[in-house]
């Protein structure tokens, strides 16, 4: 503000001024603060990570139980795919592909290039939509971020330096390491923030998952180790990606489908 200008504004006008400035200034702050997500290093192409997570989900499917049951898979990909949209370097390349486990266990796991597993036991415990669109979002972030080629990458890396490590290639897909869990913690949240979405529930439903079912989730915390106060760095998250909106919290699709998996018949017993 020239002196020419500041001598020409009355005390009442100054103090609209100081008033403008006041208001002005955070919100050009805020506007700045966009947060941008990078994924790590990596020596495969996405189009690899298409590949092999390719084949690899195709191993899963043989290994594992799976709940082929129409309603229920396409429930998981519309809002699977919704969610995707939102996603940060989201890539053309990725085939968002969802199938279900059919088992008890509370579990998700994500393959590179888009495969995503969502156990049946992870529906039933979700209270509402926004919980089990949490559970989907951070397995979103893990793809987008290329997590599982990332960490193949450093073992690649690792083993060039002569140092030998007995991972096969699926225990790095499926075991995050915690700085990768807190990655994939961020982008869900955005995630959920841009889809409308609770973007507490994340964090929230993992907490819950942790204290409510110990014995459940043993799997799912060894793949995604809890990276330390999980809540309060989302909480820090939240203000920076806009203000407050009315979030979905629950759909009749949610609670409708919700229904119908406890109702199918139980999921053949564990092989452990
Ligand atoms: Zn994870």
């Amino acid at each position: 503000m020239s002196n020419y200008f500041a001598k020409r504004l009355t005390r009442r006008g100054k103090l609209l001024w100081v008033s403008i400035c006041l208001v002005a200034i955070p919100i050009a702050a805020f506007a700045i603060q966009e947060i941008s997500f990078k994924p790590g290093f990596n020596l495969y192409t996405p189009q690899q990570d298409v590949q092999l997570g390719g084949q690899n989900a195709a191993q899963i499917e043989k290994q594992m139980p799976m709940l082929h049951d129409a309603a229920v898979e396409g429930y998981i990909t519309k809002l699977g795919r919704k969610l995707a949209s939102y996603a940060p370097d989201n890539l053309p390349v990725y085939v968002w592909q969802y199938h279900v486990v059919n088992t008890n266990d509370i579990n998700a796991f994500a393959l590179p290039g888009g495969y995503i597993f969502v156990n049946r036991g992870t529906i039933v415990a979700a209270q509402d939509e926004a919980q089990l669109a949490g559970v989907i979002a951070h397995e979103t972030g893990h793809v987008v971020m290329r997590h599982g080629t990332h960490q193949a990458s450093e073992m690649a890396m690792a083993r060039a330096a002569q140092i030998g490590l007995g991972f096969g290639v699926n225990s790095i897909f499926l075991h995050n390491s915690r700085g990768i869990e807190a990655q994939a913690d961020e982008v869900g949240t955005y995630i959920l923030y841009h889809a409308g979405y609770d973007p507490h529930a994340m964090a929230q439903f993992f907490q819950i998952l942790q204290q409510k079912y110990p014995q459940q989730t043993i799997q799912f915390f060894s793949d995604h180790p809890n990276p330390g106060n999980r809540i309060k760095a989302v909480d820090q998250e939240i203000p920076l990606l806009g203000p407050p909106r009315k979030w979905i919290t629950d759909t009749p699709e949610f609670e409708s489908i919700k229904k119908r998996v406890e109702s199918l018949p139980a999921p053949p017993p564990a092989r452990h």
